[in-house]
């Protein structure tokens, strides 16, 4: 099928929920995507910080492969090696001591509210309310676009779930005010992605941890979009020097499989008992495989390393397009995750790079978002920055 076939049947038949640039791809290599009439992208988007090893890893490619070939799926009401290995792997190499497995980043958050109103129920039965922050991202179903800090997922969907409250980021005094004997927990994302970027002050998460522990409040965080290396560490909370409650995780988490992960420490995780919560394809032996070789690959030693040298050379680039460009008030983010505030609407300059074969994203209206393939060589970086500085330079 050529680009204008697909683009043309998809939108006659798919509900038409996204606003979708009319590019199809057909393949991809690294960094390198190629659409259907063979032209090259360099990408610095990521699926939206989905494939963080790149397009069509081989190491996962052959995970995937000798699974299916095995097995495609258990039920939970069995166990199989994949799953497994996957939550042990979770475990060692972070704060959890439990993972509860699930297949997208919103399932991953509705685990979370779902527990922390458990643990308020099993902890004397007062705390319920989750704060969360004004600008956030917590995906679609009902409970997270409630508790997504942004008015505009909700319209139309009324009445809404209750037991959310928000409060600005990166403001301790307010979340101090907003704190009361029914919050049973803060879930907040470490940066704000869909928000626009926003790198906290560097003491504010452990701002929080503290408040939380004065008021006997679950810390859970949202790392749907940050974790999984693209912060330059396993996961951003790590960079902050705290102990979570909770972490959701998603997105890069098998490399593009579909999959999420609740993960708790086991005084929270513990109130999950049999028949609590549960998922068909929770923990599927495929996308279980795909996330161990993906933590494989990502906790071999040279990588994450190589990822920090290779995002401060990005960052570096990023910096000197800002000092020559009008358009670029600030650049802001951490590791692999940065942004640009634009003075105008970022849209435009998105299509722009993209006829010219860069691939980028623009959120919060006027902040350009960078989230490339963590494996991007530095080549590629100046490449793709190449084209960057001249659209925003022209
Ligand atoms: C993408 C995202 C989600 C939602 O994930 P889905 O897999 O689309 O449900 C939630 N939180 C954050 C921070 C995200 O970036």
């Amino acid at each position: 099928m050529s680009s204008q076939d697909i683009v043309a049947r998809s939108d006659r038949h798919l509900m038409q929920t996204y606003l979708r640039a009319p590019v199809a791809f057909v393949r991809g290599e690294g960094a390198h995507l190629w659409d259907a009439e063979g032209k090259e992208y360099l990408d610095l988007f990521a699926c939206l910080a989905v494939t963080n090893l790149g397009h069509a890893p081989k190491a996962i490619a052959e995970a995937i492969q000798a699974q299916t070939a095995k097995l495609f799926h258990v039920s939970n009401l069995h166990y199989c090696e994949p799953q497994a290995k996957l939550a042990e792997m979770l475990c060692a190499n972070s704060f959890a001591d439990r993972v509860f497995l699930c297949n997208s980043g919103a399932e991953a958050n509705e685990a979370a509210i779902k527990l922390a109103r458990r643990w308020g129920h099993a902890n004397g039965g007062k705390r319920f309310e989750v704060v969360t922050a004004l600008g956030s991202f917590h995906g679609r179903t009902l409970a997270t676009l409630t508790a997504t800090g942004q008015e505009k997922v909700r319209v139309g969907f009324h009445p809404l779930p209750e037991g959310f409250r928000y409060v600005p980021y990166d403001d301790l005094a307010a979340l101090d005010r907003a704190l009361t004997d029914t919050t049973a927990a803060v879930l907040l994302e470490p940066v704000l992605g869909e928000g626009g970027v926003v790198v906290p002050k560097p003491d504010y998460l452990a701002g929080v941890r503290k408040l939380c522990d004065e008021r006997g409040i679950l810390l859970m965080l949202d790392e749907i979009q940050v974790g999984m290396g693209r912060t330059g560490t396993l996961f951003a909370y790590e960079q902050a020097g705290i102990v979570p409650d909770v972490v959701t995780l998603a997105k890069a988490l098998a490399s593009g499989i579909p999959i999420g992960a609740c993960l708790a420490k086991s005084h929270v995780a513990d109130v999950f008992g049999a028949g609590a919560h549960g998922s068909t394809f929770g923990g599927n032996a495929v996308a279980a495989a795909a996330a161990v070789a993906t933590l494989e690959t990502m906790l071999a030693p040279d990588f994450l390393p190589g990822v920090r040298k290779r995002a401060a050379h990005f960052r570096a680039g990023l910096d000197r397009i800002a000092a020559k460009s009008p358009k670029v008030t600030a650049v802001r983010g951490m590791g692999f995750i940065q942004g640009m505030q634009l003075t105008e609407p970022g849209a435009p300059i998105v299509a722009a790079c993209l006829a010219k074969g860069v691939l980028l994203n623009a959120t919060a209206d006027t902040v350009l978002r960078f989230l490339p393939p963590l494996v991007i060589t530095e080549d590629d970086i100046d490449r793709a920055l190449a084209v960057v500085e001249e659209v925003l330079c022209s």
